[in-house]
């Protein structure tokens, strides 16, 4: 299995807890994930039981822990949260179970990390609320099978496609795709994180800030909190254009929101492959980044804002990308551009 990367290291996830939504209606965006988890709590708890398994996707900082937690908060359970790369053996899967108590949720962030042998485990924990364990080797090795309390799972991945279909499948309540957020809502976002951190900031900064943000709550946090930096250090009564500007530039953001890695992700397509298309194994040894990290991190942005297309032969730089490094496009636009 290919590793997963470590947090971007430039946004740590330990800030989150400050400005993370406590309430359903401070979770701004996600529409169509919110309606149909209201709908699905709203008739778990007309019914007195705990919500079906949910599995929640995309890519990091879009608030899949979040919505975990509001779940939680919403059906007044507690919730136990553990990760994939946590859960080493099945006796560390079996004891986190057996310790549920009626109702709770499990949270397990990083799910695509769990081993198969662990996996194999979960399917009758999710099925039938049962955990079968094998006691012994060889001949003398029994089942036994213990009943576990009616309990909901949710789990989140930033790579769906390395779960397994069974399962998947076994997410009974749904499996829900997170989006990318629209400029305005992560402009409302910043507003409400201003506000806790007793920033004052002017509406064209916020803007300036929401461009950058690659449309992605814990980046648009992580940038706000930068620019308060700023600002307190160079004593600003008020955060302007200009300051996010300042501030944002020393960071190495660009207009776009690229970061030094997003560029030089592009830079090697099209210096060294020629605008592609290239392998992300081979992506990964030009730009000393790990594959994972390129797929999980710095692609779905690339991807989202036109710059990047994935091909079945690999990766390639479109003509937004060349224009947006200040690159003359290759020779032959038929030949490389998409
Ligand atoms: P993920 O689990 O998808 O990596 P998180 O749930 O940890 O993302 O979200 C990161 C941070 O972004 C949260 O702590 C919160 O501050 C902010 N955030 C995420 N989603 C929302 C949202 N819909 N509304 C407001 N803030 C959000």
């Amino acid at each position: 299995m290919s590793s997963t990367p470590k947090n971007k290291d430039s946004e740590p996830k330990f800030l989150d807890n400050t400005l993370r939504p406590s309430k359903w209606d401070e979770y701004i965006g996600q529409r169509g994930v919110k309606n149909n988890l209201r709908i699905l709590l709203d008739a778990a708890g007309g019914r007195k039981q705990p919500p079906e398994h949910l599995l929640f996707y995309g890519p990091p900082g879009l608030g899949k822990t979040t919505l975990a937690h509001l779940i939680a908060q919403e059906t007044r359970s507690q919730m136990k949260v553990t990760s994939g790369p946590a859960i080493e053996k099945i006796g560390d899967l079996a004891s986190l179970l057996t310790n549920l108590s009626p109702g709770d949720i499990l949270f397990i962030d990083e799910i695509h990390r769990l081993s198969k042998v662990i996996e194999e485990v979960l399917y009758p924990a999710m099925e039938n609320g049962s955990l079968d364990i094998i006691i012994g080797k060889g001949p003398s090795a029994r089942t036994i099978q213990l009943e576990l309390p009616p309990f909901t799972l949710i789990a989140a991945t930033t790579r769906i496609a390395l779960l397994s279909s069974p399962l998947r499948s076994r997410f009974s309540g749904g499996v829900f795709r997170l989006e990318f957020y629209s400029e305005e809502e992560i402009q409302q976002i910043l507003k409400r994180s201003a506000g806790l951190l007793k920033t004052n900031i002017n509406a064209d900064a916020l803007a300036e800030i929401a461009q950058r943000s690659r449309y992605t709550p814990r980046t648009a946090n992580y940038l706000l909190k930068r620019c308060r930096d700023f600002g307190q250090v160079n004593k600003k009564r008020e955060l302007t254009k200009e300051i996010v500007e300042e501030a944002l530039s020393l960071l190495e953001i660009d207009a776009r929101g690229l970061t030094s890695s997003d560029r030089k992700i592009l830079e090697s397509i099209i210096m060294k492959f020629n605008g592609g298309p290239v392998g992300v194994n081979t992506l990964s040894a030009a730009t000393s980044e790990e594959s994972a990290t390129i797929e999980e991190v710095y692609e779905p942005y690339l991807l989202q804002i036109g710059m990047l297309e994935r091909t079945p032969r690999g990766r390639m730089a479109t003509k937004a990308a060349y224009e947006h490094l200040g690159l003359p496009p290759p020779q032959d636009p038929q030949e490389r551009l998409l």
